[in-house]
């Protein structure tokens, strides 16, 4: 059978997905948030395809109004002496490894959350700040969270970050699968950017499939294992890559979901403090007053306008 191109998978199966879940989109904002759709979406990251241009880097910024800068200067490439992790400032960051096999052809290696189906830092969170929706993304909402950072220590992948410079309503940010933009039924804007076959969209599943076409196809090329299929009990981005992944900067983790993690921590917070029905009484109440007390700020400074 001919492999799947990325065009062509996203003109048929992937334009199909994306149309029916831009519909489901709308629908999923009403209903449970637990709830997982068989069709939900996901992401390919072929490592052997990128080549560390970091037009994605770019591309997310541009999407989530943050200052990206010119694009020409992401050709510079001393920013991979370092290896880098997603910030306040970028939700995706691109790291690139040493080839033992080939020196010319280094591995280019994007980051970005992982979009879990089973999310630990959903689990963690206590007072639902973060959800996993039916197409798969696992997106933060800035009006429940009180800045707990329960979500940062549940990440296996260490993927959010806090904004610990601002004062007045620090935010947890990571990457939101480019939700907004889904529901507009537009691609993630590093997937309609990437000028390579790096990043593939379509549905998760479909995704599995195309990934164990191109292993098989080229058996010496990729390392016969699909990261993220069962990582952690599974997540929205998977990988495919030419050795172990470890040596290319993603954590070896096991099967289990990680809820139990963050459950652990949950409880054991719990048990040295107090119990949990008193905690979360507490924290929405502060959480309530915080609030409160910026919105008389806010009105405040508007009688003065
Ligand atoms: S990678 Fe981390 S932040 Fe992203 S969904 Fe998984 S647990 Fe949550
Ligand atoms: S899916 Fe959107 S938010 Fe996530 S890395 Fe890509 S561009 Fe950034
Ligand atoms: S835009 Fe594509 S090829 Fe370029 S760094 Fe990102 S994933 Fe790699």
């Amino acid at each position: 059978m001919k492999e799947i191109s990325r065009r062509s998978f996203l003109t048929s199966i992937g334009a199909a997905a994306t149309g029916s879940l831009a519909i489901s989109a709308n629908q999923a904002l009403s209903q449970p948030t637990n709830i997982l759709s068989e069709d939900r979406r996901g992401v390919l990251v072929d490592t052997s395809n990128c080549v560390g241009c970091r037009s994605c880097e770019w591309a997310c910024k541009n999407a989530h109004g943050i200052d990206a800068g010119d694009i020409e200067s992401y050709k510079d490439r001393s920013v991979f002496n370092n290896m880098r992790r997603p910030g306040i400032d970028s939700y995706t960051v691109v790291n690139e490894f040493s080839n033992e096999k080939n020196p010319l052809l280094p591995i280019d290696v994007k980051v970005q959350c992982m979009h879990c189906d089973k999310p630990a830092c959903v689990s963690a969170c206590i007072v639902g700040a973060i959800n996993k929706h039916e197409d798969g993304s696992v997106v933060w909402d800035t009006d429940k969270c009180i800045g707990c950072r329960y979500c940062m220590v549940a990440c296996q992948f260490q993927i959010p970050v806090f904004e610990f410079e601002k004062a007045i309503q620090p935010e947890i940010r990571k990457c939101d699968f480019c939700y907004e933009r889904f529901k507009k039924g537009k691609l993630p804007a590093c997937v309609e950017i990437c000028p390579l076959e790096a990043l593939t969209y379509g549905p998760r599943n479909e995704l599995i499939k195309l990934a164990r076409q191109k292993i098989k196809r080229n058996p010496e090329k990729y390392i016969n294992y699909i990261y993220g299929e069962k990582e952690v009990g599974g997540t929205s981005w998977l990988y495919l890559a030419s050795r172990d992944f470890q040596s290319i900067g993603l954590p070896k983790l096991n099967n289990k979901p990680a809820p139990g993690v963050s459950e652990s921590i949950q409880h054991g917070i719990f048990a040295y403090f107090v119990p949990p029905v008193a905690l979360y009484s507490w924290l929405g109440a502060m959480m309530w007053i915080t609030k409160r007390k910026e919105e008389v700020k806010q009105e405040k400074e508007i009688d003065y306008v």
